[in-house]
């Protein structure tokens, strides 16, 4: 991997968080991958790392104002930005972020982020309250909307003594995002467009309650991620998660399984689907407008259930049934022979089947366990990753693909 950035510039902009201390290695690893890189430090950022430390690992001049850019060897902000084939911000800070999806350019980072027509990766970090806060929400909206993407952040103990989201990704998961981007790696899937269900569905019962599952959605998109490596035009069609968005990959949120549906019909055809989500099997019949109130004479009201829309099965009868229909199966007991039977009653091609008994620990977990089962064959992969089933899956797809390719 040591040339796969080979060529290609990077422009690094360096917020003010406690984890710009992971920059400098982020620099390293990007250099690593063959990749140029120059960097524009906030005054925040400077707080954090120092011009000395970026400079010595970029092997290149440190840009830190907006207004001392009068040296002829030096480039302007323009010219800065439009240099470059990616911008990384990392950390991308609350304000950073405010700024950008309000067009603010009040200094050398902010201007070069609104000069520019080039991609731009963010990897937010910030305490986890300023992450949940709606401010926050509403300006990440807005950047997604603007086309940007977002790596993180991950969730777990933060140097403010909090727990949570808000932890920059890792130096190693964002040079991965930005192979993923720039890389010249294999795209076997180029050209393909590719569906992925994950995560719960959230069905209500009234305004403030509903029915829902343990499922975590982590299985779906690490599925979503590896795909869109692989050079996929891939969309994640997800229910209610903690989960930021995959690199490289558009998010459609919904919460029912009704609305999944039409998500999913809306991004037809496709050439590949894997619903992995784990969708109700039922709704209540009925959405109370209004809370449910205890009754006077202290009895439960009854919960009258419908069926939910299966979506798998929708797909596979659909019209412009996908070249290839992957469904799971989320089995407690008899995993193969339930599995089985599911391949043929939903008509999907290949089946994802995995035990999620309690005391395997997949429901929500990193790992998983899992059976691979088509028409003609059954393979039992070994424990791995959430991440790792979703590399081996996509390149089994990609190798699906080669084998039909021109049938
Ligand atoms: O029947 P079961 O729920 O076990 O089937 C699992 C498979 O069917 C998964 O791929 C799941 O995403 C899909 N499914 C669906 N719509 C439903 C129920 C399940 O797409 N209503």
């Amino acid at each position: 991997m040591s040339d796969i950035l080979q060529g290609k510039r990077i422009l690094l902009v360096v917020g003010g968080g406690i984890a710009a201390y992971k920059t400098p290695e982020l620099v390293r690893q990007l250099k690593g991958a063959g990749a140029d890189v120059r960097c524009i430090l906030t005054a925040g950022g400077a707080q954090f790392v120092t011009p000395l430390t970026l400079g010595s690992v970029s092997g290149d001049k440190v840009y830190e104002s907006l207004f001392d850019l009068t040296d002829e060897t030096e480039m302007g902000h323009i010219q800065l930005s439009r240099d470059a084939d990616l911008i990384v911000v990392a950390p991308a800070t609350a304000d950073l972020m405010a700024k950008m999806a309000q067009g603010l350019a009040n200094d050398l980072a902010s201007t070069a982020l609104l000069a520019t027509d080039k991609p731009v990766l963010l990897a937010p970090a910030m305490n986890v309250r300023m992450w949940l806060h709606p401010a926050t929400q509403r300006n990440l909206k807005i950047l997604q909307q603007d086309g940007l993407e977002i790596i993180g952040p991950d969730s777990g103990d933060m140097a403010c003594g909090e727990t949570g989201p808000g932890r920059m990704s890792e130096p190693d998961a964002i040079t991965q995002a930005v192979i993923a981007k720039l890389g010249a790696g294999p795209k076997p899937l180029a050209g393909r467009r590719a569906l992925i269900t994950a995560g719960p569905t959230h069905e209500p019962i009234d305004p403030v309650r509903y029915i829902a599952n343990r499922s975590s959605g982590k299985q779906g998109y690490a599925i979503a991620e590896a795909l869109a490596g692989l050079g996929a035009d891939t969309v994640l069609v997800s229910g209610p998660t903690n989960l930021p968005s995959p690199a490289n990959v558009r998010l459609e949120a919904v919460e029912t399984a009704e609305e999944m549906k039409q998500a999913c019909e809306a991004h037809l055809p496709s050439n590949i689907a894997i619903l992995s989500a784990a969708v109700a099997d039922w709704r209540s019949a009925k959405t109370h407008n209004a809370k449910i109130k205890k009754q006077k004479d202290d009895r439960p009201p009854a919960l009258e259930l419908t069926e939910n829309p299966d979506i798998l099965a929708h797909l596979a009868h659909h019209p412009q049934r996908p070249e290839l229909l992957v469904g799971f199966a989320a089995e407690t007991d008899d995993v193969l022979d339930n599995a089985r039977a599911k391949l043929v009653r939903k008509r999907c091609d290949w089946i994802v089947a995995n035990d999620v008994s309690p005391e395997t620990g997949v429901m929500g977990g990193d790992d998983n366990t899992v059976h691979i089962i088509d028409q003609s064959s059954h393979e039992a992969w070994e424990k791995l990753s959430k991440a790792e089933v979703a590399h081996r899956l996509a390149a089994r797809i990609a190798d699906h693909f080669s084998a039909h390719a021109g049938h």
